[in-house]
């Protein structure tokens, strides 16, 4: 259920029926939006009586959304999310491209700082790197843990670069979001609910990857998990899925990004580094994100990925991630987007990002 404002209803009145909404046992989420704002209900009782709202003043028109899913949805919020940072001009949604990169794991101080120095002189406006290694065998290398989300805090100090990195379960997730800018959910945990939840208990934003075999529908309920628990600030990642095809680690779903574009307002962006496997494959797929749409990309950098701990396949010599910077800032004007060192104001440009 969906109770729409009308365009002038005024604090009071939202927050009277925020109140009603609670007193019928549900949950009430006030999204604003540029024309009015809307109330989500989540709950899981069953329906609430529209009747009930329909009357009360402010109120324009109570909604049964018939999708399982709501908070995610154009329905509740038609204009694209922004997950904006305080202080900087960076961001997931706005008309500036978002580019994340670094390693895979952070193996050392003075390998993360190489690595740093490499991408932010690029134009990487967020940082990323495994402090705790979700790996397939329980003998690869697991990341430093603290100490690596130390090293990354002392990068965000030195280059001004905001810090992305992965919570593996509860425990991590309350290290993480103590140290980083934007919390990391991974593929292996899309559908890990309790973690998805206490995600949504946090006040920082969550990056959400999409599981390697997950409908579109599963990967938009996963984020519908994280925004149920209040955190509006989801980023949803295509960072491709299992098939049959053995020429790449992974399939990139490109044709995902105008899918969700369509039905939800949440950013997303695109990692071709786990979604092809395959260092050669990185420069070209992100071209074709930009082009597709995406809003932004995510790109594992190493300075000598031959030693790399995990991944070191598909990392990106730091020359090579120079070069698809300067590819994508050709591409980005063409789809109405700008690609800004963080710090820098952004142009004043067209906003092409599309609704379609
Ligand atoms: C990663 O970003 O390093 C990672 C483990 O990604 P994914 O969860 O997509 O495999
Ligand atoms: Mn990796």
């Amino acid at each position: 259920m969906l109770v729409v404002m009308q365009a002038h209803a005024t604090a009071d009145q939202i927050h009277a029926v925020c109140t009603k909404i609670e007193s019928l046992g549900y949950r009430p989420h006030s999204i604003p939006g540029a024309e009015r704002t809307a109330i989500g209900i989540t709950g899981n009782k069953g329906e609430v009586e529209p009747g009930t709202l329909d009357d009360m003043p402010g109120v324009q028109e109570v909604i049964r959304v018939t999708k399982p899913y709501k908070l995610v949805s154009r329905d509740m919020k038609e204009e694209n999310t922004v997950v904006s940072f305080p202080g900087t001009d960076a961001s997931f949604g706005g008309p500036g491209l978002a580019i994340v990169a670094g390693p895979c794991a952070i193996e050392s101080r003075e390998q993360a700082f190489a690595v740093a120095e490499r991408v932010y002189g690029a134009g990487a406006q967020f940082f990323r790197g495994g402090a705790y290694k979700p790996r397939t065998s329980p003998y690869s290398f697991q990341g430093l843990g603290e100490e690596a989300l130390q090293i990354m805090a002392g990068i965000r100090d030195r280059f001004g670069m905001k810090i992305i990195t992965e919570a593996i379960d509860n425990e991590s997730l309350e290290l993480v979001e103590g140290y980083a800018d934007v919390i990391q959910i991974g593929a292996r945990n899309m559908q890990n609910f309790s973690l998805l939840k206490r995600a949504g208990r946090s006040k920082k934003p969550v990056l959400l990857k999409r599981g390697m075999s997950a409908t579109l529908e599963e990967f938009l309920m996963a984020a519908e998990y994280v925004m149920s628990e209040g955190n509006y600030d989801v980023i949803l990642c295509e960072r491709g899925v299992r098939t049959f095809a053995d020429h790449t680690r992974n399939t990139l779903d490109l044709s995902l990004i105008p899918a969700v574009q369509r039905l939800s307002h949440l950013p997303i962006v695109v990692d071709p580094s786990h979604g092809t496997g395959k260092r050669n494959k990185v420069t070209p797929l992100s071209r074709a994100a930009v082009a597709v749409g995406a809003d932004g990309l995510l790109i594992e950098v190493h300075c000598e990925p031959d030693k790399a701990l995990s991944d070191g396949m598909q990392s990106l010599y730091p020359d090579q991630f120079d070069d698809l910077m300067s590819q994508i800032r050709q591409i980005a004007p063409v789809v109405g987007r700008t690609v800004e060192r963080i710090g820098e104001r952004a142009m004043v440009g067209a906003f092409g990002r599309q609704q379609v």
